[in-house]
């Protein structure tokens, strides 16, 4: 995707930034809490990805990890939580909804979390992911506010953004991680084992 409308690196920074993720959460030990997790996702980020997502991601998670200051996280938490991590990559790169960024798919994910508060995680998370999925293929019909994209103009229409699609992939992987963990793994007080 980045290849069509920006300069071809992002899948390579972002897979260099989740590799980093990966050996940062393989290295800590006990039991960390759910803000200090996503706090170290994204300074693994931050410090290995590089490019434009590397800090709008980096700055993500770590606004998520700020948010997220209690020790048992439901989903109403986290959609606030999602909510500030937003925020904070709006006041880092000034960019906003409809600019055709990782936002247009974050946005309507944290929307759908906090409608589907009710809901069982996993569910939740698969309803935020296929919203993530509907809002990175928006970005096709937008024209780039921001980013090197911008300077493609109208020439960026028919493309989805990159950042959107890994934002996605994000979602995606979230709410396959729930539906294997189940629902004993969260902390989900109003709801019974099957719903
Ligand atoms: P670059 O090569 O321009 O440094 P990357 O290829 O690493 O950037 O990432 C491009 C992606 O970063 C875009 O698809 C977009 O989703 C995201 N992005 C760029 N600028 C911003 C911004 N100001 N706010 C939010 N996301 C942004
Ligand atoms: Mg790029």
């Amino acid at each position: 995707a980045d290849q069509a409308i920006g300069d071809g690196d992002h899948g390579i920074g972002m897979a260099r930034g989740f590799k980093a993720v990966l050996l940062t959460l393989d290295k800590q030990t006990g039991e960390q809490s759910p803000g200090k997790i996503f706090a170290a996702v994204g300074n693994a980020i931050l410090s290995n990805a590089g490019g434009a997502s590397g800090a709008v991601f980096g700055t993500f998670f770590r606004g998520v990890g700020k948010a997220l200051t209690s020790e048992l996280v439901d989903l109403k938490a986290l959609a606030a939580a999602f909510d500030q991590g937003a925020k904070a990559v709006m006041a880092r790169g000034n960019a906003k909804p409809g600019d055709k960024t990782m936002l247009d798919a974050l946005a309507p994910a944290v929307d759908a979390i906090n409608h589907a508060q009710t809901e069982a995680p996993a569910k939740a998370f698969r309803i935020a992911a296929a919203a993530a999925r509907t809002g990175a293929e928006a970005t096709s019909i937008m024209i780039a506010g921001t980013g090197r994209a911008k300077m493609l103009g109208q020439r960026s229409i028919g493309f989805i953004d990159p950042g959107a699609l890994t934002m996605t992939l994000v979602f995606e992987g979230m709410a396959s991680c729930l539906n294997k963990l189940g629902p004993s793994e969260f902390a989900t007080p109003n709801h019974d084992a099957n719903s």
